[in-house]
């Protein structure tokens, strides 16, 4: 059955009724090529289409705020994190990125989701609603496995928020320059404190931080030894899998190049802006 909510309260009251049977359409990018392909059977359709004002990119002082129906092509216009930015642009084609939503993203919980990466290098906040009032969850909780998240069956994403950081950037290699899956992904943001954060995907079960990489930051700096190290450390706490596009092998690989070619990238946008600053 095919449910169109026109507001919130009404989405809300018929997720918190149907539970997991309900499920939210978003742009329908994964969920409808799911349903085409008989991986997915969905018994109430609830469109969030004609829920008004869910699609939105804010900047609130330091802070983007993001509604969940907000699209690739709105995130890659955003100049306020680079890396969520080039991450969206990413995800697809242009036709994907018109109708892919930052909600369905997160909600897909694919290892591979480009913006979930970008998301969880940035220390997202992610808001999730239901009839009776709302949580915020850090995304570095959110995630659960394949496919799996902590949203609870009567629970919808309202909204994302991220600090604005210093700097960031994201790389991607696919089997293609476009419409390709990510062999690896990864983000790397650095902080106005200075601490650095990284975060990889295609690599484990969820998109992953780097702990320990980031440990080793937070000590050793971004001195090209310390980068050159970063890079052989995300290699071995990477935890790939072999599968049809690449080996685990070379996915480790790979992560470290990405790292160290990100990591290179955050150290000389910070000496440019310490050289640039007045003495
Ligand atoms: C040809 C093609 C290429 C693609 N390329 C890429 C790529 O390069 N990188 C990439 O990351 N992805 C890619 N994707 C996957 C997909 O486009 C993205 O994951 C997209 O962001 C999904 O968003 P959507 O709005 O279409 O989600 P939908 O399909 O509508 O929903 C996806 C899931 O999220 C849930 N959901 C949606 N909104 C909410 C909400 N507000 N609260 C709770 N749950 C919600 C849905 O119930 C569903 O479980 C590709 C897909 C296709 C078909």
């Amino acid at each position: 059955m095919f449910h169109r909510p026109s507001t919130l309260t009404e989405a809300l009251e018929l997720k918190s009724r149907l539970k997991d049977k309900g499920v939210f359409l978003a742009g329908g990018t994964d969920l409808v090529v799911g349903v085409a392909k008989g991986r997915l059977a969905v018994e109430h359709w609830i469109d969030l289409s004609g829920v008004p004002g869910l699609s939105y990119v804010r900047e609130e002082r330091e802070e983007l705020a993001i509604g969940p129906l907000a699209t690739h092509a709105m995130l890659e216009r955003s100049a306020f994190a680079p890396a969520l930015a080039q991450a969206a642009r990413t995800v697809g084609g242009p036709a994907i990125r018109n109708r892919g939503t930052i909600a369905g993203n997160l909600g897909t919980a694919s290892p591979a989701g480009d913006v979930s990466v970008a998301l969880l290098a940035l220390d997202a906040t992610l808001t999730l609603v239901r009839s009776q009032g709302s949580r915020a969850v850090p995304i570095r909780d959110f995630f659960v496995g394949p496919g799996k998240t902590r949203i609870a069956p009567d629970e919808m994403i309202q909204e994302v928020r991220i600090r604005r950081p210093a700097d960031s950037a994201f790389l991607k290699l696919g089997k293609r320059q476009s419409v390709a899956i990510a062999l690896v992904s990864a983000a790397a943001v650095r902080q106005s404190d200075g601490r650095v954060a990284i975060a990889l995907g295609s690599v484990a079960p969820v998109p992953l931080r780097a702990a320990q990489t980031e440990a080793h930051l937070a000590i050793a700096g971004l001195a090209p030894d310390a980068i050159r190290e970063a890079a052989g450390l995300v290699s071995a706490e990477v935890k790939p899998i072999d599968d049809h596009r690449a080996s685990a092998d070379y996915r480790r690989a790979l992560s470290g190049v990405l790292v160290r070619r990100l990591l290179e990238q955050l150290a000389a946008a910070s000496s440019n802006h310490e050289s640039a600053a007045p003495v």
